[in-house]
């Protein structure tokens, strides 16, 4: 069976990496989260107290830190950066509130988007971020834009931080969310934008099974296509 390249964009916590693990898992396909990548890089900037002028510092500590995935016991997904695992570390509120700065770096763009486009070329891949199908993947068979409300948004980052341990306020959680929606679409560099051929999907009120049988359903028939060319 031939494999497919699936794109899926849209704001913070539209369900992008719950939907895209899930669909990986079905389709045997390798699962990239692009935005744990940039929250590494944050996460390095954040420790040397680096600023957004300091941008050659921060590629050099990328290339002395490697950024890769393994696998927890559990099946979860881990990030690495050199030998240190930052699963953990990269989703506390600092990070969180400082990535649209980083990500808004070009040259760290283009560092991290080089990378995503060589993992891309091992096989069938489910790729989630903010231009995945703009910029990563252009080519990509399937791309779905996800969007809800900023409300439900921030309901499941509360429920999802609640269950890593971080404590978060929901109201605090809205404003972060709409700001960093904001910064990424309104940044200068691949700014968060649906690509003109994608699909957009409004998940608010809608299971994570109904989102992922929506895209499954798309994927599949796109494999068979290509399958039969
Ligand atoms: O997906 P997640 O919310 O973890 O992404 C964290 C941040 O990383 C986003 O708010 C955005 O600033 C940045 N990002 C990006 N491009 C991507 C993925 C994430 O700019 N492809």
């Amino acid at each position: 069976m031939n494999t497919i390249q699936i794109a899926i964009d849209g704001p913070a916590s539209s369900g992008k990496s719950t939907v895209a693990k899930i669909i990986a898992k079905k389709l045997g396909y390798i699962y990239l989260d692009t935005g744990a990548m940039y929250r590494c890089v944050t996460l390095l900037a954040l420790r040397q107290g680096y600023q957004a002028e300091q941008v050659d510092l921060i590629l050099a500590d990328i290339d002395r830190n490697p950024i890769s995935f393994g696998l927890a016991k559990d099946g979860s997904q881990t990030v690495f950066l050199g030998d240190e695992d930052v699963t953990l570390a990269i989703r506390q509120n600092d990070v969180t509130n400082n990535v649209s700065w980083v990500s808004a770096l070009a040259s760290v763009r283009e560092k991290l988007v080089e990378q995503q486009q060589k993992i891309a070329e091992t096989g069938g891949i489910i790729m989630d971020g903010r231009d995945i199908g703009t910029v990563v993947l252009p080519q990509a068979e399937l791309k779905i834009f996800l969007i809800a409300s900023v409300d439900e948004r921030a309901e499941r980052r509360y429920k999802e931080n609640l269950e890593k341990g971080i404590e978060t306020d929901l109201e605090t959680l809205k404003e972060e969310i709409a700001a960093r929606d904001y910064k990424d679409s309104h940044r200068e560099v691949s700014p968060l934008i649906e690509a003109e051929d994608a699909i957009t999907f409004d998940t608010t009120g809608i299971s994570i099974d109904g989102v992922v049988d929506f895209i499954l359903q798309k994927a599949l028939a796109l494999q068979e296509k290509q399958s039969i060319k």
